[in-house]
C-alpha cells in the first residue's frame, strides 16, 4: 500500500527565513541544556500522581499543565468535552477454594462487568484458543475460565504488547459466545505485576480479572494436575455514565500563516496503578517544555504550533477525538498533528500513517539532529494513541517511533513511576521532536489532507480494520462517528 499524491505538495511561498538554521539550532541547544523538563515530570508523577481521566487527579494534573504553560509565558486554554462511559475500579478480591484454597492478587480489567461474589468452578481454558473452547465445550457454560499468557519481557516489546491486546480480545469473545461466567487472564508479567490492559470487546461484557502472573500459573498447574478449584470473585465498578474532561491546549501563534497550525501532543492521562511516567507523563512533560524553551528564547514560527496535553487517551483517544470535532472548520488547516507516546526509548524516527512524501520531509526537518541519529521514518498506519482521529480526518499525522526500552514491562502497571525514566534520553528526545516540529513551522511545503475515498483506500489497504478492532475504535469509525465525513 502506497499512495501516490500528485501534486501533493504546495509550495506555499513562505518568505524564506533568513536564520531559520540559527532558530533550530538555538531550540535545539536550549532543549539539550537545563530545562524544567524533569522537575516537572516529578511533579506529575510523585505529586499528581496516577491520573485515570475523570478522577480528581486528572483534574489537577489539567490545572497544573495549564499553569505551568502560562508561567512560561505560553497561552493555554482548557478545552471541555464529554467522555462518554465512566470506568473505574471500586473494589475487587478473589478466593480460589475447592481441593485447595489460595487468595491470589488481582485487579479487573478496563471495561470489565460488575460481580457479586461470583463464585463457579475454575477451567483451565489454555492460551483460549478457538481449540482451546472446543475442547471445554459444554463444561465453559457458567464457568470462570483461566487464560494463560506468554511471558512479556522487554526483549519481546511492542509486539508483545499489542498480541497481548488482540488475544485477549479474541478470547473474550469465545469465552462469551460459550456461556462462561467471567474471565480470568494470566499476568503476562513476573514478580506479582498487575497492570491494566483495557478491553474495548463491545457490549456484551464479561466480569473480566487479571491476575498476578505466580498464582495464575499456580492454579493452571493445579487443574492440570486434575484437581479441582473454584473461583469466587467480587468486583465492584463505577461504570456506565456520561462525565466531563478536559484538553489542556498550548499555544504559540505563527508569525507570518497563524491560520496553519502544527499540532503536537502527548496525553495527560494515565492508569492509577502506578504515577504514569512512561505512558505517558515523560511526553506530556515534553510538550511543556518545547513551548517553553521557544517561548523563552523569542522564536517567531510562521505557522501556528498547538501543544497539546490530552485526557481520555487510555479510554478509546477520546480527547484527541473530542479535539477533531470541536475543530472541525480548522482542520483543513492543520499542516501535521503528532504524538509521543512511547515512553523514553529512544527516538528511532516517525511513524508516518500511510502518507507518501511525510518521510522526505521530516528526513529533512531532522537534519540539525543527526547526530541524534539515525532516522527511519515508517510510513505504516497505526492505531493506539492520539494520532487516531487525526488520520481518519486525513490530517497528516505522526507517532514517535521510539525504542522499545522498558516500556513494555512496565505497561500500565504499578511500575512505571518516575525512576523507570531514562532522564537523559527523554532530554535528547525533546531536542529531537524540537527539531522536527521546527522544520513542519517553518517550511515552505505541505501536504493536503486525505479525502475521504484516500482515507477509505488506506483501510481497505492495510490492517487497520483489525487494529481499529482491537482498541475498539471501529465502529465509530464504521457508523459515521468517528473520521472525515464523505
Ligand atoms: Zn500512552
Amino acid at each position: 500500500m502506497r499512495f501516490h499524491v500528485f501534486g501533493a505538495i504546495c509550495a506555499l511561498g513562505i518568505a524564506g527565513h533568513a536564520s531559520a538554521a540559527e532558530d533550530v539550532d538555538a531550540l535545539v541547544g536550549a532543549m539539550l541544556g537545563d530545562t524544567p523538563i524533569i522537575s516537572d515530570l516529578q511533579t506529575l508523577t510523585d505529586q499528581i500522581g496516577g491520573r485515570v481521566t475523570g478522577s480528581p487527579s486528572s483534574k489537577a494534573a489539567v490545572d497544573w499543565a495549564r499553569a505551568r504553560f502560562e508561567q512560561a509565558g505560553v497561552s493555554a486554554k482548557i478545552e471541555q468535552f464529554e467522555m462518554p462511559s465512566q470506568w473505574q475500579e471500586l473494589a475487587v478480591s478473589a478466593t480460589v477454594s475447592g481441593d485447595h484454597t489460595f487468595t491470589p492478587r488481582v485487579i479487573a480489567k478496563p471495561f470489565s462487568a460488575g460481580a457479586d461474589q461470583l463464585s463457579a468452578p475454575l477451567l483451565d481454558a489454555g492460551p483460549g484458543t478457538k481449540d482451546d473452547f472446543a475442547r471445554l465445550g459444554d463444561a465453559a457454560r457458567n464457568a470462570w475460565v483461566l487464560i494463560e499468557s506468554p511471558l512479556l519481557t522487554d526483549e519481546i516489546g511492542l509486539n508483545g504488547l499489542f498480541a497481548e491486546y488482540s488475544d485477549a480480545a479474541h478470547s473474550e469473545a469465545l469465552a462469551f459466545a460459550a456461556g462462561a461466567a467471567g474471565v480470568v487472564f494470566m499476568s503476562s508479567r513476573p514478580n506479582n505485576l498487575l497492570y491494566r490492559l483495557p478491553l474495548f470487546s463491545g457490549k456484551d461484557r464479561l466480569p473480566l480479572l487479571l491476575m498476578e502472573r505466580e498464582s495464575a500459573t499456580r492454579a493452571q498447574r493445579l487443574l492440570r494436575a486434575g484437581k479441582s478449584l473454584s473461583l469466587t470473585a467480587t468486583i465492584e465498578v463505577d461504570s456506565g455514565y456520561a462525565y466531563q474532561s478536559a484538553n489542556v491546549i498550548g499555544e504559540i501563534r505563527g508569525n507570518s500563516r497563524p491560520n496553519e497550525i502544527i499540532l503536537i501532543g502527548a496525553h495527560l492521562d494515565s492508569h492509577d496503578l502506578g504515577t504514569g511516567a512512561l505512558d505517558n507523563g515523560a511526553n506530556a512533560s515534553m510538550m511543556i517544555d518545547i513551548a517553553r524553551q521557544i517561548t523563552r528564547l523569542g522564536l517567531k514560527p510562521a505557522r501556528t504550533i498547538r501543544f497539546a496535553l490530552w485526557n481520555g487517551e487510555e479510554q478509546g483517544f477520546v480527547g484527541s477525538w473530542r479535539y477533531t470535532q470541536q475543530h472541525q472548520d480548522e482542520l483543513d488547516n492543520h499542516v501535521m498533528a503528532a504524538s509521543f507516546d512511547i515512553g523514553t526509548g529512544r527516538i528511532l524516527g516517525f511513524f508516518t500513517g500511510g502518507m507518501d512524501n511525510l518521510g522526505a520531509l521530516i528526513d529533512e526537518y531532522l537534519q540539525p539532529v543527526a547526530g541524534l541519529g539515525p532516522f527511519q521514518q515508517v510510513n505504516v498506519p497505526l492505531v493506539g494513541t492520539d494520532n487516531f482521529d487525526f488520520m481518519m480526518e486525513g490530517v497528516p499525522n505522526l507517532i514517535a517511533v521510539q525504542a522499545d526500552a522498558n516500556y513494555a514491562s512496565n505497561y500500565h502497571a504499578s511500575s512505571d513511576t518516575f525512576e523507570k525514566v531514562d532522564q537523559q534520553q527523554l532530554k535528547l528526545n525533546s531536542a529531537i521532536a524540537a527539531a522536527v516540529i521546527w522544520g513542519f513551522a517553518n517550511a515552505e511545503e505541505r501536504l493536503p489532507r486525505f479525502s475521504r475515498e484516500q482515507i477509505e483506500e488506506l483501510v481497505n489497504s492495510t490492517d487497520l480494520e483489525a487494529q481499529m478492532r482491537h482498541f475498539g475504535v471501529w465502529e465509530g469509525w464504521a457508523n459515521g462517528e468517528r473520521g472525515r465525513r464523505p
